[in-house]
């Protein structure tokens, strides 16, 4: 597949970087259009329930869609980039995938993120701010108008994006989104990055399973799931998910590039991927 921004979608950020005017969101959103054109089908608010091996090599896949409708297809390759303890769940336990999950030791964080509607032109010229202390309940944020101007409705205002590092169980996971935008602000008033009245609104978002977590030992772990994994050639782990490897989305699309380029060779619209391994963190 070939993706190529519109011009007028285009918003450069410097000599060796474009972004999208509309933000991020643009790319999928793209992505979905071409797919839906070329005759494929998108499920969003589905997840697997059970990924069955079929003796040709394909899978018999069933799916629980938002509406709690059942569904199930074959597929004659799967590519996953959900979690791996999901995914090891939806393999009947018949085939040993109990016996894996039983050993499976691979940590996932999760992430809280916040966003402010401010009632200012501009916080900082920053693209990302760091706040490397303890006591604060925010780690980084990001102001997207700073990305693109046409991230924000009116250019009187700006919005920042907030980082909460925090996972499912612990104390700050549990407050309520309220309580989560109040302490943030407060704090953020306290040290004089945002002053409380200028907050218009806010909007919490929890990110189950944002980042995967290198503990010492985790390569071991991870190559046990990739071994039991690896008997079915037509299962193919990607992304940062999926693949259990930390990497920003550039990284991901080079290995969905060089996936489509094993699966699809003689294909003449498959891409090729960059020589050079970017995006990854290790
Ligand atoms: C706060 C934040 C900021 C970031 N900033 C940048 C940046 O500036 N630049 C950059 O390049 N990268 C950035 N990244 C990284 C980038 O978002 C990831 O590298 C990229 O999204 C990984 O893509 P993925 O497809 O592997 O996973 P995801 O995009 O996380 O997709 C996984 C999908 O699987 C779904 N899912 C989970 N469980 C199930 C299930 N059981 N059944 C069905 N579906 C399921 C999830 O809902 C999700 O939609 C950032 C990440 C975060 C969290």
């Amino acid at each position: 597949m070939r993706f190529s921004p519109h011009r007028r979608h285009r918003q450069r950020r410097s000599p060796s970087s474009i972004y999208p005017r509309e933000g991020f969101g643009l790319i999928p959103e793209t992505l979905r259009q071409e797919i839906t054109r070329l005759g494929g089908t998108i499920y969003t608010s589905t997840t697997v329930l059970a990924l069955v091996p079929l003796e040709s090599g394909g899978f018999e896949v069933t799916l629980r869609q938002r509406n709690e409708h059942r569904q199930t297809m074959t597929a004659d390759q799967v590519i996953s980039t959900i979690p791996l303890n999901y995914l090891l769940e939806a393999i009947p336990t018949e085939l040993g995938s109990r016996d894996v999950l039983a050993q499976y030791d691979l940590e996932y964080r999760d992430l809280i993120c916040l966003f402010l509607a401010i009632d200012k032109p501009q916080v900082s010229q920053d693209s990302w701010t760091y706040f490397p202390d303890r006591d604060l309940m925010f780690g980084r944020t990001h102001e997207p108008k700073n990305w693109s101007p046409a991230m924000i409705p009116d250019d009187r205002y700006t919005s920042l994006a907030v980082e909460i590092f925090a996972s499912r169980g612990e104390p700050t996971w549990q407050m309520s989104d309220e309580a989560i935008a109040d302490t943030v602000v407060s704090q953020m008033h306290e040290i004089g990055w945002v002053s409380k009245p200028d907050v218009l609104k806010h909007w919490v978002l929890r990110v189950p399973y944002a980042y995967p977590v290198y503990t010492i030992g985790y390569q071991e772990k991870l190559q046990q799931v990739k071994d039991y994994l690896g008997q079915w050639p037509n299962l193919h782990l990607l992304g940062r998910t999926g693949s259990f490897h930390y990497m920003n989305s550039d990284g991901v699309i080079e290995d969905v590039f060089r996936l489509m380029a094993e699966l699809f060779p003689a294909d003449p619209r498959a891409v090729r991927s960059l020589a050079s391994a970017t995006g990854r963190w290790l």
